[in-house]
This record gives C-alpha cells, structure tokens and sequence, in this order.
C-alpha cells in the first residue's frame, strides 16, 4: 500500500513536471509568436506578455514593474469600454464588438480587434489570456473604399452646387470652404484673376486663426488687401498645367519682387510644411487660382479629389463670366434699343418744329397780299428756323465725327481771357437770353476771369463749342438768377466752370446726361427743347483734348458743370510751336479745268464760290452718265470733284467708268458720309482722296493742289 501510495505520489510529481515543463514550452512558443499576446489576473493587471507585445508598445522591463493593466495600452476615450469588456469576459460573457484604438508608450496609436478567454487554476478563474490585432492595414483599406465613395458625393454635389451661385464672390467662397474641408490642417488662398488688368485679388483666406495678427505684422497689411500682379511665367504655369503643383515654398507663389524674408517668417508662424498651387482656367483663359499649404507633415493632401474640384470651378467661373457679359450685352442692347426710339421720336420732334416753321411761312410768303414788315419778319423767322436745324444737323455731324474718330483737334496758343470776352459778349446778344430778360424776371450773367491773361495751348475753337454749349444750357434750364463762368489755373490745369441757379439735376442723372441722348425730362411734352446731345459732344470734345468733365447739382437750386484741360507753361508753349504763318495762301489755277459732278443745286453753288478766286474754269454737271460724257469730250479736264450720291448712275460707278479711259485723272469723291469705311470705298473705286461734306474750304484748297498736275507749257 505504502509502495503502491509512493508510487501514486511518484506518478503525480512526474505528471507535475511534465505539466510545468508544457507550460514552459507553452510560455515560450507564446512568448515567440508574432502576435500580441497578453495575459492578466482578474483585476486586469498584466501577468505575462508575448515578446513582439513588449517591442509594440514599447514598454521593456516597465510592463511588468509599472503594474500596467490591460486597459492601459487602450487610448483613453476607449479606456471605459476596454474595462467593461473586461469585466464581463471574466464573469463568462461573450462580447463580440471588440474595436479599440491602442496606444504605446510613446503615444503611437493603432486600431486593435481584442479578443479574450478565461484562464482557469484549478477550477477557479485567475485571469484572462488576450490576443490583440493590429488592424491598421484593414481600416487602411475600409477608410479608403469610404473616402472614394465619398469623394464622389463630394464632386457631384460640388458641381451640382457650382451651378447654382449668381455671385461670384460666393464662387470663391465656397472653393475656399470647401477646400480647408477637404484639407483641414492647411491654410487655403483663393484668388481672382482679373485678365484685363493682370491682376488678382485675394477672394478668400483660412487656416491663419489666431496667427493674423502676427501675420498682418510680418506683411505690413492683411493679406486679403494685396493685389498681386501676376508675373507672365505664373499666369502661362496656371494656364498649362491642370496639376495641382507643387511649390518650394511661399516664394515661389509670388513674383520676384516680394521681400523674402516676412514670408519665411510666416512659414515659420504658421508652421507650414508642404505648398501647392493650381490655376482655375477654362479655354485659355485664367480666372483665378489656389494656393495651399498643409500644416502638419501627416496632412495628406487628396491631389486627385483637389483637381477635380478646381478643374470644376475654373469651369464655373467661366460659365459666370460669360453669363455677365451676356447680361451686360444685353442690358446694353435693351438700353440702345431704347434711346434709340427715344431719340427717333425726339429727333423728329425737333426737326418738325422749324421744318413746319419754314413750310407755313414759305407758303405765307406766296400770297402778293402782304406788306413788306410782314414779309420781313417772316423772312427772319425762316433764316431763325433754318438756323436751329442746322445747329441740330452739326450736332449729329460732331456726333457722328467724335464716333468715328473723325473729329480732328487743332491745338493752337491764345488768350483765354479773350475767350471769355467774346463768349460773354455773344451771349449776352443771344436770343434766348434776351428773350428771357424781356420778362419780369431776369437772368444776370457773369463773367469771372483772372487778371493775368493766361495763354493756353489747346483748341480754342473747341473749347468755345463746349463752353457755348454749358452756358447755352445754364440760360435754357434757369428761369431766374444768374449764370457764371469763369475759369480758374490748378497746378497744371485749366479748371472752367459754368454754375447757373436753375432747376438743377437729380443725382441719379448727374453722370448720365453725359451719354448720348439722354435728357432728364425726355418725354415729348417736356419744357424745354433740345437734342440731349450737347453734353455727350462737350465730353467728347473735351475727351479729344484730354481733360476731364463734371457736374455738381442741387435739385432746385443750380448746377454748376466743370471741365479741365492740361495747361502748359508759356515757355513750353513756345519751344513747341513754331510761328503760325499769317499770312493766307492764295491759290491760282488760272488755266486749269475742274469737273464738278454734283446734283444739289446749293452745294455746287458754294463750290464754285469757294473756287471764284482761284481762276481754276469750273464745268459742272448734275449726274453721273453726263460727267463720263464731259470728260470724253472735254480732254482739257485737270482735276474731277466726284459726289458720291447721284441719281441713276452712282458716283463710284461713274469714277470707275471715266478712269477706264482716263487712269490718270485725279478724281476727289465728296459725301456727307463721316464713316471711314466710305472712304475706303471711294479709294477702291479708284478716287485719290476724299472730301466730307459740308465742305471745308481750307480742306478744298489744300486737296486740289496736291492733286492738280504740274503747269502745262
Ligand atoms: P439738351 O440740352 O439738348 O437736351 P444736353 O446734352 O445739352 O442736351 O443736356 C442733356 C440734359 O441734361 C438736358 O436735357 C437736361 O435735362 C440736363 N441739363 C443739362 N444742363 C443742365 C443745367 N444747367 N441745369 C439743369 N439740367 C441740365
């Protein structure tokens, strides 16, 4: 029994043994594998660790020393759920959501699986023996299959969204927005670009925070206030690449003449790491561009995502500006549409009233039966009639002329003064002024001019139409008070002035009676009558001679109108002009033949008036068929003066027809067309020059000379 007891005794130790020896080899295979392998005791506290346990988390010998718990590799937030899963694995539950995020001594975080079984001594529960899976490559793998599906969403609503802005601005903020989204650790730029002007300005600015202040500092301004000129190698780089690219620093995002140094200070500020920069272009043309820098070096920038989305907003910013212009073009094409009808119906309104005018008295005048004062006073009411439609007709010719560049500036040195006083002594015989006087109440004019007679070089002429003009409203639009004028020297300009104490102009109007047609009071029934062109020619003239016009108003209570124009020194003056030649030349063309071809009686009767001193024998014929005729009877025929508008055969037929046999008959083509374009077709049809109607007396002389050939012997 003892032998028997012994043995039993023997048989258990040896069994003990081998049981330890197992665990051993267990402990070591475990302590090799390649996972990470924990065990605990009931409290949680760690008890054994596989080798690659102790290099993850890199804790050593400290596992063990520092009394860790299992929950202690876990990050904190996960911390709670991590004791509780331990809680229940030890009472015997089956928990199956098991995800937490691992830390390591060092703070390294990685995402875990856990999974845990009892640990049994005896029949007792001493612990738990825990594996832990390093899942970072799975949730790689899941977060990129999500953020692909969530790049989609994010493209096709942004598209979706670029759609529908009707502001600009709202354009460039929501690719700011969405971008720092897309890119949080980051500071986002986005600017416009003006292609016209070359120039960008910041639209939108993230990521500065709390660091403006010292930014601002480092700049001298805010960022946003910059106006950046972009340098030709960045707007053609914005243009070709469709990349985001990638920049060297915040230098390479600005032109060469930038400071370097605050803009290394503001890298270092805001802690930036990588740059990038892409255009926003459509069809070759660049509206705008992003500037990007990440913060942090774990910032990953989704090139692929930030491409399309810029590539999609250059596209949207070119759908708004060709939506702009549409809109403009057609604003501008209803407005035209509108002063045009409006000008139609006004312009016949003012051409009817002296044509109706001339037409009744002309008829009055038929009858034998009137006295002589009668038939005086309608005669000077005709000649009064004739003149408002012709002031109207050179109207629309400045107007035309300005238009088509045709209006030429003759700068000349006089005295101003003395254009004032013959300005004021015509005004105060005009008509209307007169008239306006002869009634209870008066208007008082006045004239203000300093006593030094300044000498200006500019264009009297012109200066006098514009000032006639101003004072010519002033009288028109004051009942009662007085209107000045006068002028002032301002460094270096002339500034003049026309102020009256009429009825003023209402601000919303004060920069539009400037344009073409445009009255205050436009309806036909209005008071006062007029053409709505005076000022449009005034600034066009004062255009030409490179000044400047404006109005100052008070509703009721008076206008005053300014203009300048650049003022030279006297001594300047003389350095660049030579003496004017005073004496006229007097042409004579005794022996020679001119062929005028013109249909309309009056015209050809100043033509010949304007040739009488000149001797030069003048042959005229009214049509076109006739003049071929003349100048195949007539080889004595030197020069042609050709109208262009002829009854049957037109002028630049018969021009066409009459060289065929006579290539070298200078032939000079008149027509009361301004536009250049007629020119050309005079020119082509073989014409050496080109006179515009009404004619020009100096321009006649001057022509016909350069074109007459020499004395025959
Ligand atoms: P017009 O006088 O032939 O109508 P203008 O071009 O000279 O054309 O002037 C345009 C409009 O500007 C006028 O119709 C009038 O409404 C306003 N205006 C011009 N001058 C004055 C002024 N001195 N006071 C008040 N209104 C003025």
């Amino acid at each position: 029994d003892i032998t028997d007891m012994h043995e039993k005794e023997e048989a258990q130790k040896k069994m003990e043994i081998t049981a330890k020896a197992a665990e051993e080899k267990y402990k070591i295979l475990t302590s090799l594998l390649p996972e990470i392998i924990i065990e605990t005791d009931t409290t949680g506290r760690l008890t054994f660790a596989s080798l690659r346990t102790i290099e993850v988390f890199e804790y050593g010998s400290d596992l063990y020393t520092n009394n860790l718990c299992l929950h202690d590799l876990i990050i904190r937030k996960d911390r709670e759920r991590c004791k509780d899963f331990f809680k229940k694995t030890i009472a015997g539950e089956v928990i199956l959501e098991s995800e937490y995020t691992a830390i390591t001594k060092s703070g390294y975080k990685f995402p875990v699986t856990i999974h845990a079984t009892r640990m049994y001594s005896d029949g007792e529960v001493v612990g738990l023996s825990v594996v832990m899976f390093d899942i970072t490559k799975e949730k790689h793998a899941e977060r990129k299959a999500l953020s692909y599906q969530e790049n989609m969403l994010f493209l096709s609503n942004s598209a979706l969204k670029f759609l529908t802005f009707s502001d600009e601005d709202d354009i460039f903020i929501f690719i700011g927005k969405s971008i720092s989204k897309i890119v949080p650790k980051s500071v986002v730029i986005v600017f416009s670009y003006d292609q016209g002007n070359n120039i960008s300005n910041i639209r939108y600015i993230s990521g500065i925070h709390s660091q403006t202040q010292r930014v601002i500092t480092a700049l001298g301004k805010p960022p946003e206030d910059f106006l950046i000129e972009l340098p030709r190698k960045f707007k053609n780089k914005y243009l070709s690449k469709k990349i985001l690219m990638r920049l060297n620093g915040l230098e390479d995002a600005v032109d060469e003449n930038w400071p370097k140094e605050p803009l290394e200070e503001i890298q270092k500020i805001l802690h930036l790491h990588d740059y990038f920069a892409m255009g926003m272009s459509r069809r070759g043309k660049l509206y705008g561009g992003l500037l990007l820098a990440t913060k942090t070096d774990d910032e990953t920038v989704e090139t692929q995502l930030v491409e399309t989305f810029i590539y999609q907003a250059g596209i949207a910013l070119h759908r708004k500006q060709v939506e702009t212009e549409l809109m403009r073009a057609k604003l501008a094409a209803e407005e035209s549409d509108r002063l045009k009808s409006a000008f139609l119906a006004n312009m016949s309104h003012e051409v009817r009233t002296p044509l109706n005018g001339i037409l009744g008295l002309a008829q009055l005048l038929l009858k034998t039966d009137i006295d002589k004062t009668t038939h005086d006073d309608y005669v000077k009411m005709i000649v009064e009639s004739g003149n408002s439609l012709l002031s109207l007709i050179e109207d629309i010719m400045d107007v035309s002329k300005i238009e088509a560049k045709q209006m030429k500036i003759k700068y000349k040195p006089f005295k101003i003064n003395d254009l004032m006083d013959q300005l004021f002594s015509v005004f105060l015989a005009n008509p209307l002024y007169v008239q306006k006087n002869e009634g209870k109440q008066r208007i008082e004019l006045k004239c203000n001019k300093p006593v030094e007679n300044l000498t200006l070089l500019s264009d009297p002429e012109r200066l006098q139409q514009i000032l006639i003009n101003l004072i010519g409203n002033a009288i028109k639009f004051t009942q009662d008070g007085t209107v000045e004028f006068g002028y002032e020297l301002k460094k270096d300009k002339i500034l003049f002035y026309v102020k009256d104490s009429g009825i003023g102009i209402p601000k919303d109007k004060a920069e539009k009676i400037f344009e073409r047609f445009i009255q205050v009071d436009s309806t036909l029934a209005r008071k006062f009558s007029g053409s709505g062109l005076g000022l449009a020619i005034s600034k066009g003239l004062i255009d030409l001679l490179d000044g400047e016009i404006w109005v100052e108003s008070d509703l009721g209570k008076g206008s005053t109108f300014f203009f300048t124009v650049p003022y030279y020194t006297t001594s300047f003056i003389e350095s660049t002009l030579q003496p004017e030649k005073e004496s006229p030349v007097y042409y004579d063309w005794e022996g020679y033949t001119l062929l005028m071809v013109e249909d309309d009686k009056i015209n050809s009767r100043v033509v010949e008036a304007m040739l009488r001193n000149t001797k030069i024998k003048v042959i005229h014929v009214d049509n076109g068929k006739k003049a071929i005729e003349t100048v195949r009877d007539h080889p004595e025929i030197d020069i042609v003066l050709m109208d262009m508008h002829l009854p049957e055969l037109s002028g630049l037929e018969a021009t066409r027809i009459i060289l065929k046999n006579r290539a070298d008959l200078p032939v000079i083509a008149q027509t009361a067309n301004a536009m250049s374009e007629d020119k050309d077709r005079c020119i082509d049809a073989g014409c050496v020059d080109y006179i515009g109607k009404p004619i020009n007396m100096d321009d006649l002389y001057f022509k016909i000379s350069r074109y007459l050939p020499e004395r025959k012997s």
